[in-house]
């Protein structure tokens, strides 16, 4: 075993309080979002839990994050909510009988009218799409199952050869991956959504069906520094600017889902390892998302091929992987969870894990931050170190440090429990809500503390102080210090 491989790896396993690195999001839905179901999640590995806002209540929703808000009190352990507006998810209108029959490269009309539609006809209640699109482009209904070419569009009609036909039925979604959609990313609903999510204090917010970094500038200014932004890309026109989105938020989501059908299917697995890369060169957290253990909906065991999918995510050094409605609609909710966190924590303790999420060369930026962050994978590299305490208001320290994704445990200790839930979507860290700091010796022996009280240490351990002095200065990382416990910290000075 080489030196790399030994005292770090081992703390890093036995005292992370999850004992792995990588977050695990959970969506909540009528499976799930009664208390006791989100206590049972959060005990079989959920990290952080998102509020699906295309789906049900304002009212469902605040007991939902009230219950989340409940369960982080009785455990002593920020948990993040991110609340996912539903975007403009484009749908088509209402039949005769609920549903019709489109026949295979039969003439099928997409219009602005009203009434009810039927095997020839139906409303299509997006006016800004009439005059937009072209011959040739393509629309997709149903995530995909029935495939429109469109032949001949005027103000009032899109008319369209069904390339597979099938059927449809009311309110279905649209997909039109050709054409840049010129409505912005935030509908009506999406508003009133992010108004109540921001009011209910949630830390994230899902931005649906980006097109351009203009659309995230647009949320931003709604939100200010409330909550996290994270943008999911799920539309080939957001890949192209991808470097841009990611600038303007603070998290990323691989929405393989919408993304799988606006592109092909095999389309999406080199775009996943582009965007975790992208992300992660950044020091933005990303979001792995969508059909992860699909068969667990119905089935107590997954394939193996989605075992292989979570696996992979983990190995690709996403921050986080996401249940969709494993969580939120199946029947097995909690064993979901807990499949996902043995499949990523058997990853992490393979022999190669290390090297495997090491792979991407994210050289430091030339900042004080990103050179002593560096540092600390030097430090530790070389003598064993049992945590990187990080000290930070923002948690912008704790971003840079987890970049690098190393091995040794870090314990972020921040006065924000803003920041601190914020992070538990983070690679790797774990969060502890600690007041204020007012001078370096209060610093080291607050750090020193936890990291005992946390099970980050014992007499004789070294840790790493990471911090920006003066305190509270976001973004101003430039102290790093090595320490070794007594033991005897917690006596000393009491809790
Ligand atoms: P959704 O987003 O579950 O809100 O559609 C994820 C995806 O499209 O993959
Ligand atoms: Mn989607």
């Amino acid at each position: 075993m080489s030196r790399r491989e030994t005292a770090s790896t081992i703390a890093a396993r036995k005292v992370d309080p999850r004992g792995r690195k990588v977050k695990i999001l959970a969506t909540v839905g009528p499976a799930s979002s009664s208390p006791d179901m989100l206590e049972r999640l959060f005990k079989a590995g959920a990290d952080a839990f998102r509020v699906n806002m295309s789906h049900g209540e304002h009212s469902v929703h605040g007991g939902t994050i009230k219950a989340i808000r409940a369960l982080e009190k009785k455990y002593g352990r920020p948990i993040a909510i991110l609340a996912d507006l539903q975007g403009p998810k484009l749908r088509v209108g209402t039949f005769k009988d609920g549903q019709a029959v489109i026949r295979h490269s039969g003439h099928f009309t997409l219009d602005r009218n009203p009434e009810p539609g039927d095997e020839t006809r139906v409303c299509l209640p997006h006016p800004e799409l009439f005059g937009i699109l072209e011959k040739g482009q393509r629309l997709l209904i149903n995530d995909g199952k029935i495939r429109l070419k469109l032949i001949r569009a005027s103000e009032d009609e899109i008319l369209c050869s069904a390339e597979v036909g099938g059927v449809i039925s009311d309110r279905k979604g649209v997909n039109v991956p050709d054409a840049e959609v010129p409505i912005p990313a935030l509908t009506e609903k999406d508003r009133r959504d992010l108004a109540f999510a921001v009011e209910q204090g949630v830390d994230w917010i899902g931005l649906s069906f980006v097109q351009r970094p203009e659309d995230l500038a647009e949320a931003r200014k709604l939100i200010g520094a409330r909550a996290a932004l994270c943008a999911k890309i799920e539309k080939p026109m957001a890949i192209r600017r991808l470097h841009e989105i990611i600038e303007m938020s603070d998290g990323i989501m691989v929405a393989r889902g919408d993304l799988g059908v606006e592109l092909e299917p095999y389309e999406v697995p080199p775009l996943q390892k582009k965007i975790v890369n992208a992300a992660r060169t950044a020091g933005k957290p990303v979001i792995v998302a969508t059909q992860m253990l699909e068969s667990m909906i119905e089935n107590p065991t997954p394939t193996r091929a989605e075992v292989s999918d979570v696996a992979n995510a983990v190995y690709d050094g996403a921050d986080a992987v996401m249940l969709s409605a494993e969580s939120a609609a199946g029947e097995w909710p909690e064993d979901s969870v807990d499949m996902m966190d043995k499949i990523a924590t058997q990853v992490e303790r393979s022999e190669d894990y290390r090297a495997r999420v090491r792979f991407l060369d994210t050289p430091p930026d030339a900042t004080t931050a990103d050179a002593l962050s560096h540092a600390c994978m030097t430090i530790a590299d070389t003598v064993s170190i049992s945590a990187i305490t990080v000290f930070t208001s923002s948690g912008s320290t704790a971003r840079r440090v987890a970049r690098e994704r190393p091995d040794t445990p870090m314990l972020v200790l921040t006065p924000s429990s803003k920041t601190a839930r914020r992070v538990a979507l983070l690679w790797g860290a774990h969060a502890v809500v600690t007041k204020d700091i007012g001078s370096f010796e209060e610093m080291i022996a607050k750090g020193k503390r936890m990291a005992l009280r946390h099970g980050y240490g014992k007499a004789g351990s070294k840790l790493i102080a990471l911090a920006g002095v003066p305190f509270g200065t976001p973004g101003a990382t430039n102290l790093l210090h090595v320490v070794t416990l007594t033991g005897d910290e917690l006596e000393k000075h009491g809790a």
